[in-house]
C-alpha cells in the first residue's frame, strides 16, 4: 500500500492532523490505530443502559482558545455544560477548586469571614492562586493554617493516590491546574468555551475522518504494518520511547482503573464528579449524564483508580510531570530531530506533555502550519 501519510495513532492529535492533510492539501493518509475504535481516550458509546458513557474516564471540553473551538465547531454542536466538582473534606462536601465557598462550607461563619477578608487583602478577589504559592507566601497565622489545611485536606492525599508522589514532587503545574480560587465561582473551569460535543465525541471523530483521501486501519500496531506501508511520511502519536524501542529507558506515565456502574436512581450525585481526597482507592466519582444532558432513567457512573503503569500490561495514560522525566524525554526527542522530519512526532504521548483536549488539537493545528510551510 502506498499512501503520502502514514499517521500513528486516532486520537485529537491524529485525527485532526488527517483531516487537515486530506482536506487542505489533497494527501491521501492513512490511519492505524491499535484500539478497536477511533477517538482516541476520548472515545465515547452508549452501554448496556442506553446512557452515554467515556471508556477512558470523564473528558470535559473547555478551551480559551477561539481558534481550536471554531475548528471542531465545523465537526459538532455544543451541549454547553459547565463543570462543577465537589470534594469530599472532614465529611461535607465542598466546592473544587477551593473556593470562598469552600470556606463558608468547612469553617463558623465568623472565621470564614475573618479568613475570607485576609485572603482577599493578601492576594485580591477573583484571583487563582496555586496552593503551593499560598502555602510559599502566607505570612499570617491564619492564612499559614488555612494554606495547611487546604494542602492537607485537598491536595496531600489526593496527589499521592493520582501520583504515588507528594504535590511538592511534581511540576508545580500539576497542582496549579486546580488553584484555590478567590471568588464565589463554583465551575471547575472558567474558559470562555466549554462544552461536549452534542452527540458524543465520537461522532465528532466520525465527522472529522469522514473524507475520501483517508483511509483507515483499527486493531493495528504500526509495528505489524511499517514493513508493508510505502509513506511519504509519518505522524506518530503513541509513547516516544516505545517507537525508539525504549533506548534510553522507559518514560514513566501512571495509568487507571475504571470501574463503570448502574443505579436505578435518576441521579446518585448532586453534581457531575465527587473527589475523594482522603478516603477510598479512587480519586474520583462521575455521572455522565451531567455532562453529556442526556435524559435517561437510571444513571451510569465512573470510579478512577490510579495505578504503576506497567509497559504491556496497561495503558499509559499521563505523563509525570518531573523534571528528571523530562530530562529523559529530551533524549528522545534528539533522537526524533535526526529523522529529519521524515517522522513528525506530536500528541500527549509523544510530545510527552500533559495535554488537555484542546492543548492537542492546537498541538496539530499549529503542526499543520508548519507542514504547509514546508
Ligand atoms: P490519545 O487520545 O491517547 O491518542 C493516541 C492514540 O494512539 C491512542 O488511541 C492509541 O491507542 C494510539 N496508539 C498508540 N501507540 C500506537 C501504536 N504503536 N500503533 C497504533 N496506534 C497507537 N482533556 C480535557 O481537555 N478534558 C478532560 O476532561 C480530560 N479528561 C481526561 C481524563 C482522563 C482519565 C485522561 C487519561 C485524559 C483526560 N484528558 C482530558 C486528556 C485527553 O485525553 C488528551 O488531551 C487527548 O486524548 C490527547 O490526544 P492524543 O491524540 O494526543 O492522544
Ligand atoms: N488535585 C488534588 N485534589 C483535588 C483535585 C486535584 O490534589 O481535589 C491535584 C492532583 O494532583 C491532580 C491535579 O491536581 O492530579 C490536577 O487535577 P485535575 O482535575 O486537573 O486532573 P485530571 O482531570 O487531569 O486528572
Amino acid at each position: 500500500m502506498k499512501v503520502d501519510w502514514l499517521i500513528v495513532g486516532a486520537g485529537f492529535t491524529g485525527s485532526v492532523l488527517a483531516e487537515r492533510l486530506a482536506s487542505q492539501l489533497q494527501k491521501k493518509v492513512l490511519i492505524v490505530e491499535q484500539r478497536n475504535h477511533i477517538a482516541g481516550n476520548a472515545y465515547d458509546y452508549y452501554d448496556q443502559y442506553g446512557v452515554l458513557v467515556h471508556k477512558y474516564g470523564p473528558h470535559i471540553f473547555h478551551t480559551n482558545m477561539k481558534l481550536v473551538w471554531k475548528y471542531l465547531s465545523q465537526f459538532t454542536d455544543w451541549y454547553h455544560y459547565h463543570h462543577q466538582v465537589l470534594g469530599v473534606v472532614d465529611g461535607k462536601q465542598i466546592p473544587i477548586p477551593f473556593n470562598l465557598n469552600s470556606l463558608y462550607a468547612l469553617f463558623p461563619t465568623p472565621y470564614a469571614d475573618k479568613l475570607a477578608k485576609k485572603l482577599v487583602e493578601n492576594y485580591g478577589f477573583n484571583v487563582k492562586i496555586p496552593i503551593l504559592k499560598i502555602k510559599e507566601t502566607a505570612k499570617s497565622n491564619d492564612l499559614k493554617f488555612l494554606a495547611n489545611y487546604i494542602y492537607e485536606n485537598v491536595f496531600h492525599n489526593y496527589t499521592l493516590k493520582q501520583w504515588n508522589l507528594k504535590p511538592e514532587e511534581l511540576a508545580p503545574f500539576v497542582t496549579a491546574r486546580v488553584p484555590v480560587y478567590i471568588s464565589r465561582d463554583n465551575r471547575y473551569f472558567q474558559d470562555p468555551y466549554q462544552g461536549l460535543p452534542q452527540l458524543g465525541y465520537t461522532h465528532l471523530f466520525q465527522r472529522l475522518l469522514n473524507h475520501r483521501n483517508i483511509k483507515l486501519m483499527l486493531n493495528t500496531s504500526y509495528q505489524e504494518v511499517m514493513a508493508d506501508i510505502q509513506y511519504e511520511k509519518m505522524v506518530f502519536t503513541g509513547p516516544i520511547d516505545e517507537f525508539f524501542q525504549h533506548q534510553y529507558g522507559k518514560l514513566p506515565y501512571r495509568s487507571l482503573d475504571f470501574k463503570f456502574f448502574h443505579t436505578k436512581q435518576d441521579y446518585k450525585q448532586t453534581v457531575a464528579t465527587i473527589n475523594y481526597p482522603n478516603d477510598y482507592d479512587y480519586t474520583r466519582i462521575t455521572e455522565f449524564k451531567y455532562l453529556t444532558g442526556q435524559q435517561t432513567i437510571g444513571s451510569s457512573y465512573i470510579e478512577e483508580y490510579p495505578q504503576i503503569h506497567e509497559y504491556g500490561k496497561n495503558t499509559p495514560y499521563y505523563p509525570i510531570p518531573k523534571e528528571e522525566h523530562r530530562i529523559l524525554y529530551k533524549k528522545y526527542a534528539t533522537e526524533a530531530e535526526k529523522l529529519n522530519e521524515r517522522v513528525l512526532f506530536a500528541g500527549r504521548l509523544a510530545d510527552y506533555q500533559y495535554y488537555n483536549m484542546d492543548q492537542a488539537v492546537a498541538r496539530a493545528l499549529n503542526l499543520f502550519e508548519k507542514i504547509s510551510a514546508m
